[in-house]
């Protein structure tokens, strides 16, 4: 490891910190190939320092008994320290994942937007009173903190992903590890520079960087841990499930997709194909909800993949802070290798190539792939079962509206899932025969913190954002007051 890599802490106990081994790992710039950051490596030992450190903030701290309006407050004035530094913070995510910086810069925005919509929510979670018979006793009902919360991100929109684990969970007075992707940890470290200006109460906001195995692996099974959000991938999401039989924490998982746009012989071309473009390039296709199956109907099956293919030869791929540029690299070098593998095995199976599949041949260097779109006759082949977070369209033909359904719930992933068509009622049709927990009609890959979003099946469980994100990441109690002023009766003397 060199000297000029830009060093980093993480953030634990209301301090920055080295691991405590020294252990490190460089991280990656994807259009470069280049390591330009040294990252601290988390042991079990640091794991067990962070939670520890939570864990004493929620037992013994001011955090969750504040005030919730208290809470509220602190959480807007992080939006206003995010809003002069977004620039910042998006560079460092295009520098660590490759993302475009005009899209790491508009997030990294959104993320201040994200938090102010969380610290609204601090104060607005109301119990109630269960209509009990009068002659009964009274309960309330409320909502706690549930006490220390794990974050797991992956490394794509790892700011985005975190606020919507983070602002609730801190909203509801929990406190709370992240653990950064070891695949861009750079980002999530800066973030925590701009939360330790806060003065949160130590140990309630901590921010972890090390590698599945033994940091995730650590703290997902840590019996100080009470509640786990995970997003990521499923074989992840398969280690993470039987942890939790030592800990009994919560658990919720947004995991990947292979998510359909369906698009009908009487819908408006130019803007499916503008959806088409969103739903899979955007991003790279490193997205959970990459719109990677397209299922066109037979009538206008050439002229659409045509306008597609037309307009996927111009995208222009290369350097990610270049506002010129329309897609960056993939994020790391296995995620590129992976996508080769896979394109390569569906062509040997009958797919056949319509544009692209390969390196761009003026990028000598970083994990460029080109936009690729491949025809598929047969709904079994690799590239459309197997999720490929890259640039890469599987193309599907259908004559009727059975057909289309079939084929879009054909996968074992249920993400998201979008539809093209003039005629609304079966807009509506569609929305309620595809399985998925995000639906768009006439429209792709637009979200919003107001909306709720996660997946069916093989694509998690639990949702995310929306006015009920806070209520998730607390516990609910009742408690039962005697008020007719009688004593309690011998529980032994019956009637
Ligand atoms: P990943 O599953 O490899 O890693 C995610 C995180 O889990 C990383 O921080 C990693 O270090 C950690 N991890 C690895 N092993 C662990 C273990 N044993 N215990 C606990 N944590 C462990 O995912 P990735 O490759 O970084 O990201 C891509 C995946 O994320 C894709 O499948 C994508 O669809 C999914 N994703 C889902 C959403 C969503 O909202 N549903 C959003 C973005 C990405």
């Amino acid at each position: 490891m060199t000297a000029e890599l830009k060093s980093y802490q993480m953030f634990v106990a209301g301090d920055w910190c080295e691991a405590e081994a020294g252990e490190c790992f460089a991280s990656t710039n994807p259009a470069t190939e280049e390591d330009w950051a040294k990252i601290p490596a988390a042991s079990e030992a640091d794991v067990n320092r962070a939670v520890l450190a939570a864990h004493t903030a929620f037992e013994e701290g001011p955090w969750p008994r504040t005030s919730p309006t208290e809470r509220g407050k602190k959480l807007r004035q992080l939006a206003d320290l995010i809003k002069p530094k977004a620039e910042a913070l998006g560079r460092t995510e295009t520098i660590d994942t490759g993302k475009l910086f005009r899209e790491t810069r508009w997030q990294a925005n959104n993320v201040a937007a994200m938090y102010e919509f969380y610290g609204g929510l601090a104060d607005k979670v109301n119990g109630y009173v269960p209509p009990l018979a009068p002659d009964q006793n009274l309960m309330y009902v409320t909502h706690e903190p549930v006490g220390v919360v794990a974050a797991i991100v992956p490394w794509n929109t790892q700011i985005q992903l975190a606020a919507n684990k983070v602002g609730p969970a801190l909203a509801a007075g929990n406190s709370v590890v992240v653990k950064a992707s070891e695949h861009a940890s750079a980002a999530m470290l800066d973030f925590a520079a701009i939360v330790a200006e806060l003065d949160l109460p130590p140990g309630t906001f901590n921010v972890i960087t090390g590698l599945g195995e033994p940091c995730g692996r650590t703290l997902t099974a840590h019996p100080h841990v009470d509640r786990i959000s995970f997003t990521g991938g499923i074989e992840t999401a398969r280690r993470i499930i039987p942890s939790t039989a030592n800990n009994i924490a919560k658990l919720s998982l947004e995991l990947g997709g292979k998510s359909p746009v369906v698009v009908f012989d009487d819908a408006d071309l130019e803007s499916a194909v503008n959806g088409v473009l969103a739903g899979i390039f955007g991003a790279s296709g490193q997205s959970c909800a990459a719109g990677s199956r397209l299922i066109l109907q037979a009538g206008i099956y050439d002229e659409m993949l045509g306008h597609l293919k037309a307009r996927a030869v111009e995208i222009v791929v290369g350097d990610p802070l270049a506002e010129a540029t329309q897609m960056g690299p993939l994020a790391t070098l296995a995620q590129r290798e992976r996508a080769e593998r896979i394109v390569g095995l569906s062509l040997d199976q009958g797919a056949r190539l319509v544009t692209g599949g390969g390196r761009p041949s003026a990028l000598s260097k970083g994990w460029y792939y080109e936009p690729t779109i491949l025809e598929c006759d047969d709904q079994s082949l690799p590239c459309v079962q197997t999720e490929l977070f890259a640039p890469i369209l599987s193309v599907l033909r259908f004559n009727d509206e059975a057909e289309a359904v079939a084929l879009a719930n054909g996968t074992e992933f249920a993400f998201a899932g979008g539809v093209f068509t003039r005629d609304s009622a079966r807009g509506i049709r569609m929305a309620r025969a595809i399985r998925a927990g995000r639906i768009w009609v006439n429209t792709y890959r637009r979200s919003s913190v107001l909306t709720p979003f996660g997946g069916f099946r093989n694509s998690g469980y639990g949702r995310e954002a929306g006015i009920d994100a806070i209520r998730d990441f607390t516990e609910t109690k009742g408690t039962m007051i005697e008020v007719s002023g009688e004593p309690m009766a011998d529980p032994f003397i019956m009637g």
